[in-house]
């Protein structure tokens, strides 16, 4: 699909808050000009709050709860759900796959909002660890955890309900520090957090806070941090117990 001669297109790719806010703005800055046409495509038709998922994985939160619709957010701008397979910079086109089709979008100003990926190269193993960035992760990584639960139930070997029952969480930034704790509630007792590489735990409160948090946190949880995981660290803890959040 060619951008016609009259109408210049300004094409978004990714539909989280870059995305969604970049295309806001055009919209309002570009809102007299029948000359310029915004498009934004998303693998998704809607945007996700990702600061509520930790409340999906806990079950405090239902989906509509944390999802909005992308379209509600914009004026004239168009929206595509498809996925963006690749980019040809030279001939200002971009490939998309929907529903088992694929097809070119082209483009005179191209926007990639399209977000980050966990970065699981650092470590062999860690691709058997679950990541948690999107709904299908919190979702996943929630029925994992029950899941979990039901199969301790019925084990009679201590030390194999004890496996069961340990989730590990790698990583000490903002994602890791809550997800841990609710974890832990929603378990009743101990995740495991082993974390962040050659610091403290990362956070944007006061000091004060941040000691009473952490207070709170160690109460119930094991903290290891500036410990790298290493290759040789993996396989022993992660293959057994299968319970490693990235
Ligand atoms: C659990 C969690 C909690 C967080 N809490 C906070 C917080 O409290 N405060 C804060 O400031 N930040 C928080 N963040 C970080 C914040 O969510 C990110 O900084 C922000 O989402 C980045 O926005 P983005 O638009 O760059 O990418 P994203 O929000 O990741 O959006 C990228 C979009 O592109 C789409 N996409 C990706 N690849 C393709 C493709 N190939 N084809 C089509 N579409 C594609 C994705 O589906 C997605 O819709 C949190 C993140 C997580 C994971």
């Amino acid at each position: 699909m060619g951008s016609s001669a009259s109408k210049k297109r300004i094409l978004i790719l990714g539909g989280g808050f870059g995305g969604v806010a970049t295309a806001r703005h055009l919209d309002r800055l570009f809102r007299r000009r029948p000359d310029i046409e915004i498009v934004l495509v998303s693998r998704d038709n809607f945007l996700l709050m990702t600061p509520l998922l930790f409340e999906v994985f806990s079950g405090a939160l239902d989906l509509r709860s944390c999802t909005f619709p992308i379209r509600a957010f914009l004026r004239t701008t168009r929206f595509v759900e498809a996925t963006v397979q690749c980019i040809d910079l030279d001939r200002h086109v971009v490939r998309l796959a929907a529903a088992g089709e694929s097809k070119e979008l082209a483009y005179d100003q191209l926007v990639l909002a399209l977000g980050s990926k966990t970065n699981r190269e650092r470590t062999p193993g860690s691709e058997h660890a679950f990541t948690f960035k999107t709904l299908a992760d919190a979702l996943l990584l929630r029925n994992h955890v029950i899941e979990r639960f039901e199969r301790a139930d019925v084990e009679t070997d201590p030390q194999r309900k004890a496996q069961l029952l340990t989730f590990v969480v790698i990583g000490g930034g903002l994602v890791g520090v809550e997800l841990t704790p609710i974890g832990s509630a929603l378990l009743g007792f101990g995740f495991l957090a082993l974390g962040s590489i050659g610091r403290d735990l990362e956070h944007p409160f006061d000091n004060s806070v941040h000691d009473v948090a952490m207070t709170s946190i160690c109460r119930t949880i094991e903290i290891n941090l500036k410990q790298y995981l290493g290759e040789a660290d993996l396989p022993p803890p992660i293959e057994p117990v299968r319970g490693v959040l990235w």
